[in-house]
């Protein structure tokens, strides 16, 4: 993991304005920072939302906006190229070339797709430019879309090998509560473990445009800070948000620190990255075996399991109660479940969820 290595991601609100057009100064904004962090030995990454909202600001003429998917996924494709040309601006006034990256959630689930990926992302830091990623909206299949930028910043983030994952959102960071619910709410600045409490405090905040909120927001941390890497959710707006989300102590917002164990990159991408196939419902005996043990999952220890999984799919391992303690990387097909060998996921592929 390189140790001076950021992902940066703007959410809607904060990159367009109240006419849904491409709000040029905050990209500047955020631009002059990742110059002036690159200068300092950085590598970034920049990961912008808006297409939609930038989309509809241009064709909508001043209707409301359309709910159904296949509408939003059209306006995106008119919106991506209006906000690469915003980028492209702001980053030409520092000197600088940007590189527009797609990602589509199956380029995070085949392994092949996923170093492809990365690659790109690399050789673009060897040429000096600064890759610009969003979500590949226009084409990507409803039912496997990302949906929002705060996770696909998370799987950039582990992707890149990132130190630090930075959120520049519209609030100033994760409150006690809901501000507009409860004037009384202030900011934490320091997480350290994830627990129920926070999730809580999070709940289903939404804003009226960016599709991700509070939750998603913690859902991202939680898979990056599992991945090792210190996040920050930051005002946008603040005066050199990025620059001081990494570089001063304390800094703005809401950091959350890194688990100390971290998982592996491969078992990041196990744990987050590759959607399930289907799920494995194991008895109390292995259940202590995976988790007091570190044991692999043997075919004795699964009482049922559902899904049309075939050899190396991901599924969920599910205990006795039916929760989800872990995911792994199947060595059999469930036709030929009852005639396989003993281990069913192996220790490698195999990543225990239940550790906040
Ligand atoms: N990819 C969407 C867009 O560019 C944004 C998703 C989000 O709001 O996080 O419009």
């Amino acid at each position: 993991m390189a140790t001076r290595s950021l992902v940066v991601k703007i959410g809607t609100t904060s990159v367009t304005d109240n006419t849904g057009g491409v709000a040029q100064e905050a990209l500047e904004q955020v631009a002059r920072d990742v110059v002036e962090l690159r200068a300092r030995g950085w590598t970034i990454v920049v990961v912008t939302s808006g297409a939609i909202t930038a989309g509809w600001s241009e064709v909508g003429r001043g209707r409301p906006r359309p709910s159904d998917s296949v509408s939003l996924q059209a306006v995106s494709a008119v919106g991506q190229p209006l906000l690469m040309h915003a980028w492209r601006d702001a980053f030409a006034k520092v000197g600088t070339s940007v590189g527009q990256v797609l990602l589509a959630p199956l380029d995070f689930s085949h392994r092949g797709q996923y170093l492809h990926a990365r690659g790109t992302l690399e050789a673009l830091q060897a040429l000096n430019v600064v890759p610009i990623v969003n979500e590949n909206d226009a084409v990507a299949d409803e039912e496997i879309r990302f949906g929002d930028n705060d996770r696909l910043a998370a799987l950039v983030a582990n992707l890149v090998g990132a130190s630090h994952l930075v959120l520049l959102t519209d609030t100033a960071g994760l409150l006690t509560a809901d501000p507009r619910l409860d004037p009384t709410a202030t900011l934490i600045e320091e997480v350290t473990a994830f627990d129920t409490e926070l999730v809580d405090v999070a709940g289903a905040s939404r804003s009226g445009v960016g599709s991700g909120g509070m939750a998603s927001k913690l859902a991202a941390a939680r898979m990056a800070t599992w991945s090792g890497i210190t996040t920050v959710i930051a005002p946008a707006h603040a005066e050199h948000a990025l620059l001081h989300s990494v570089t001063d102590s304390p800094g703005i917002g809401t950091t959350f620190h890194p688990r100390p164990e971290r998982l592996s990159a491969r078992k990041s991408w196990i744990a987050f990255a590759v959607a399930s196939r289907g799920a494995l419902h194991i008895n109390q005996g292995a259940l202590q075996a995976l988790e007091h043990h570190g044991r692999s999952l043997l075919r004795v220890g699964v009482e049922s399991h559902v899904g049309n999984f075939v050899e190396g799919d991901a599924v969920e391992i599910k205990g006795p109660e039916g929760q989800v303690v872990a995911k792994g990387l199947v060595r059999v097909s469930a036709e030929s479940f009852h005639e396989s060998d003993d281990v069913v996921v192996h220790r490698d592929d195999l990543v225990l969820l239940r550790r906040s």
